[in-house]
């Protein structure tokens, strides 16, 4: 049987690079799924959970921004940062979250406050949270 080739990019490394049967990623127009045979497909990607099954074992990662490319049988998923779940510091992603909250919270006309880069900061941490209380 043909396989489907798995690449998990960031800017530091390969986090995944793999045959797998199955990959469901987190799309910007929701979730995803991938199997071989697949046509080409671009996709933005949020934060959220990516998980791929390879011989009937099931994989969890989180992934942030970034993008998907399919074509010919090879997923790429090129993203700022993707940990595997059993890897994600939880206490750290608390406390980027309480960060973000903090910030969000603040009157929308305070200066020296991003917010759209609050709000990605809160989607990240948010995301490394649900992953990492799926496998716990
Ligand atoms: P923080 O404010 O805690 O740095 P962040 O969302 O700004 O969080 P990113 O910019 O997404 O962090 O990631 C920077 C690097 O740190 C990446 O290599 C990412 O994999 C790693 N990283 C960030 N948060 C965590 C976490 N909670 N657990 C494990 N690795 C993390």
């Amino acid at each position: 049987m043909r396989k489907l080739m798995l690449e998990i990019v960031t800017p530091e490394k390969l986090v995944v690079g793999q045959e797998v049967d199955i990959v469901i990623a987190p799309g910007v127009m929701g979730e995803f799924g991938v199997l071989e045979g697949h046509i080409p497909f671009l996709s933005g990607i949020e934060p959220g959970e990516l998980r791929f099954t390879s011989e009937d074992k099931t994989d969890y990662y989180v992934v942030t921004y970034g993008f998907a490319e399919i074509s010919n049988n090879k997923v790429s998923i090129l993203v700022d940062a993707a940990e595997k779940a059993d890897k994600i510091d939880v206490q750290r992603a608390q406390r980027a979250l309480e960060r973000a909250k903090e910030r969000l919270g603040k009157d929308r006309s305070s200066e020296g406050i991003d917010f759209l880069r609050a709000e990605s900061a809160l989607k990240r941490a948010a995301a490394r949270i649900a992953v990492a209380g799926k496998i716990r």
